[in-house]
């Protein structure tokens, strides 16, 4: 198994550094070129949205990654990720892969809760130490995407298909349940 990692902005190495001690390999996906690599599974790391959005129209890559998703290419999408995955983004005009049937909300703890710490239960797994930064939260899902996480009334993370969509930082702790649960799916 390989894991692809989108390495054009934000929290990429993180994401790395869990799979290799898993002794899992991964590739860096930074450029077009590299989506001919061999990778089976691919995560979309936390970051700016905004700026990852534009570097994949820039780079050329965007259609390539979402052609992989679309065709069942499982993802692990973490904050600015789940931005990118998202149908719908409730407070910009601008939407990205629009694989997952869910509407977020940007930057929706406002900027005192900017980044903040939470021990909260994810679905099949348990208490998870969830980190949030700048964190989206997910307003609402169409039928067919399983909640996996709330924090208070507001949904963390779900699960669609082969896409699993986290509005905290997995790679921030030294809790590995998170990624093992995408190495599985
Ligand atoms: N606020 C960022 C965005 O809108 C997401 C923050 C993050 O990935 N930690 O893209």
């Amino acid at each position: 198994m390989k894991v692809g990692v989108l390495a054009v902005q934000g929290a990429f190495i993180e994401h790395e550094n869990i799979l290799n001690k898993l002794g899992i390999s991964t590739i860096e996906l930074r450029k077009k070129s590299d989506l001919d690599m061999d990778f089976d599974r691919l995560i979309l790391p936390g970051g700016e949205s905004t700026v990852q959005g534009k570097l994949l129209g820039d780079l050329d890559m965007f259609n390539g990654l979402k052609e992989r998703i679309m065709s069942g290419m499982p993802v692990l999408a973490t904050c600015a990720g789940l931005i990118l995955l998202a149908e719908n983004i409730v407070n910009d005009s601008r939407s990205w892969f629009k694989t997952l049937p869910v509407s977020v909300v940007r930057n929706a703890y406002g900027r005192q809760l900017g980044s903040f710490h939470y021990d909260g239960i994810m679905e099949g797994i348990g208490i998870f130490p969830m980190e949030f930064i700048r964190a989206p939260y997910i307003e609402s899902v169409a039928d067919g995407v399983e909640i996996l996480a709330h924090v208070d009334d507001k949904i963390t993370a779900v699960k669609y298909k082969k896409q699993l969509g986290l509005s905290f930082h997995p790679e921030l702790s030294d809790n590995y349940n998170i990624h093992k649960m995408f190495l599985e799916m």
